[in-house]
């Protein structure tokens, strides 16, 4: 497909068309939205993208709730979602951490969960989550649509960073909402619409693009991701390691300092962000303080080869 870069599209006899302008809609972006719900198993187009993934989450709170409401979000997950909810504290937007793998607080309206957490790598309990009456996003960023669909576990959105595993290669940032219910995607529609957070479409073509590939990379990144996870928890230098199982990404605690271990790689990039074909790692500490142990490291495994990669780590922990 070529990119549509118009932001206006004539009218035809003074009818609008399909297409009008861009910030509600374009061609490239429709068809980017239209493969991602075929991939979350999603009702026909019920998805929406975004002009990041923390974009999408503030659309996703803003529109579906109002002040004195309360979300239950996972605990350990990504610190940019409790910051901004945080924020959104200032606007009467409560919210309440709890531990995912088990049953949420009764009284809330809205659960958060993240499939696996980042940089935690705990697993929800979906079940649970979808027992409870009020409605679940799950934040599918890690595990993406290879690994768990998350509607057919009964949660009513799918929260993607799809600057992560979507777009793939570190060049595109993008988020996107995955709705089951057509009143609710309608309304985050016509949020979009309204308060303006649109994807561009050079950034829509790059996620399509990334879109054909996203098996390949996420089946060979999640083996990598297994094989230094094992050899990670036999080393005598590392503490801890969690892994999910699934995706790749994982992190794991060191004997001693993180920071001269994340500088002394090769191979593996020192930069922050996951899901791109190049391996990166970082202490999450400096970002997130006393909230991530000092000695843990988050490797986001790319697509170079594990033997590689485990060789550049034993330097590194060496
Ligand atoms: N969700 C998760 C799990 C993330 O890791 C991130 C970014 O790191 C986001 C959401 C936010 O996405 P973006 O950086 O595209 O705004």
């Amino acid at each position: 497909m070529t990119v549509d870069r118009a932001t206006i599209w004539a009218y035809e006899n003074g009818e609008p068309g399909e297409y009008v302008y861009s910030r509600d809609a374009h061609p490239t972006g429709v068809e980017a939205e239209r493969l991602l719900a075929e991939l979350e198993g999603a009702p026909e187009g019920h998805a929406l993208l975004f002009a990041s993934g923390l974009a999408a989450i503030t659309a996703l709170l803003l529109a579906l709730l109002e002040p004195g409401k309360t979300v239950a979000l996972a605990e350990g997950g990504y610190y940019g979602t409790g910051v901004l909810m945080d924020e959104l504290a200032r606007w009467g937007l409560r919210h309440v951490e709890f531990d995912q793998t088990r049953p949420p607080p009764e009284d809330v309206d809205l659960i958060w969960l993240e499939a696996p957490t980042n940089p935690f790598l705990t697993m929800p309990d979906l079940e649970a989550a979808a027992a409870h009456p009020a409605p679940v996003v799950v934040d599918s960023t890690v595990a993406t649509p290879i690994h768990l669909r998350p509607l057919e576990h009964g949660a009513d959105f799918v929260l993607h960073s799809g600057t992560k595993y979507l777009a793939g290669h570190s060049d595109a940032l993008v988020g996107a909402i995955v709705s089951r219910n057509a009143d609710a995607h309608e309304r985050l529609w016509r949020f979009r619409q309204r308060s303006g957070p649109a994807c561009a479409p050079d950034v829509a073509w790059l996620l399509l693009r990334g879109l054909k590939t996203l098996r390949v990379r996420v089946e060979r990144q999640t083996e990598t991701a297994r094989i230094l996870a094992e050899r990670l928890a036999v080393h005598p230098a590392v503490v801890t390691v969690r892994y999910a199982g699934i995706g790749g990404l994982l992190s794991f605690d060191v004997r001693g300092d993180a920071q001269t271990v994340e500088r002394s790689t090769r191979l593996i990039k020192n930069a922050t962000s996951l899901g791109g074909t190049e391996t990166t790692m970082e202490s999450r500490h400096r970002w997130e303080g006393d909230r991530v142990p000092v000695n843990m490291l988050r490797l986001s495994v790319g697509l170079e080869d594990a033997d590689e990669l485990w060789a550049d780590l034993e330097r590194a922990l060496a």
